[in-house]
């Protein structure tokens, strides 16, 4: 493949850009990625959380599964995912500097995110935010943000209480995951602060097959 783009983005910021059909856009991380994507012809056709589980009848996706649209159209497949240690997530939204305020005023922070935090350490934005802000040259508003893909974001869910769980599991340095475009797309995705265990930079390259 070649390499047409590749960028770092940093810690609690968003990225967005646009791939044609049958590029591929790699997403190396540490810590939680939370992705979306929209088609370019029609930025209201955008990723969908439960068409994609439902389609792969799954609620866990990797290599050789496929990111749905809210019409049921293919946007991406996942070609490769080095991530061994854990699996991405498909049940959460975005966090957001009012869900950290809200945990905090009802004494949750600590359920949540399994540790204790001083005032300064919780950010005042996350990718919520983050998202807000890459995807506004685009014309698209906040709320017409989906719910994203959260790539390196390891629940433990029970299978039959339905509850879940952050944990602290996140991928070992140089992992990454390869997804195609099968229309032409824009993505987005924003280096979540993941407050479990504190995020980190997040790499971005787009190959050309
Ligand atoms: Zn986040």
């Amino acid at each position: 493949m070649k390499k047409l783009r590749e960028e770092t983005v940093p810690y609690n910021t968003g990225w967005a850009g646009e791939l044609k059909k049958g590029q591929v856009i790699r997403i190396s991380g540490t810590t939680t990625v939370d992705f979306v994507a929209f088609s370019i012809q029609n930025l209201r056709e955008r990723f969908d959380q439960a068409r994609t589980k439902v389609y792969n009848m799954k609620i866990f996706i990797s290599a050789g599964d496929k990111l749905m649209s809210k019409s049921n159209q293919h946007l991406m497949t996942i070609v490769e995912d080095t991530y061994r240690e854990g699996t991405h997530d498909l049940q959460k939204g975005t966090c957001s500097g009012y869900r950290f305020q809200l945990a905090k005023q009802e004494g949750r922070l600590r359920e949540y995110y399994h540790r204790d935090f001083k005032d300064e350490e919780i950010p005042d934005h996350g990718c919520w935010e983050n998202l807000s802000q890459a995807l506004k040259p685009y014309g698209i508003a906040p709320e017409d943000i989906p719910s994203p893909f959260n790539l390196y974001q390891t629940m433990k869910i029970d299978g039959v209480t339905g509850r879940m769980e952050h944990t602290a599991i996140r991928p070992r340095p140089g992992t990454y995951v390869d997804l195609k475009a099968e229309t032409d797309l824009l993505v987005a995705f924003s280096a979540c602060p993941d407050l479990p265990v504190g995020g980190k930079p997040v790499g971005v390259a787009i190959y050309e097959p």
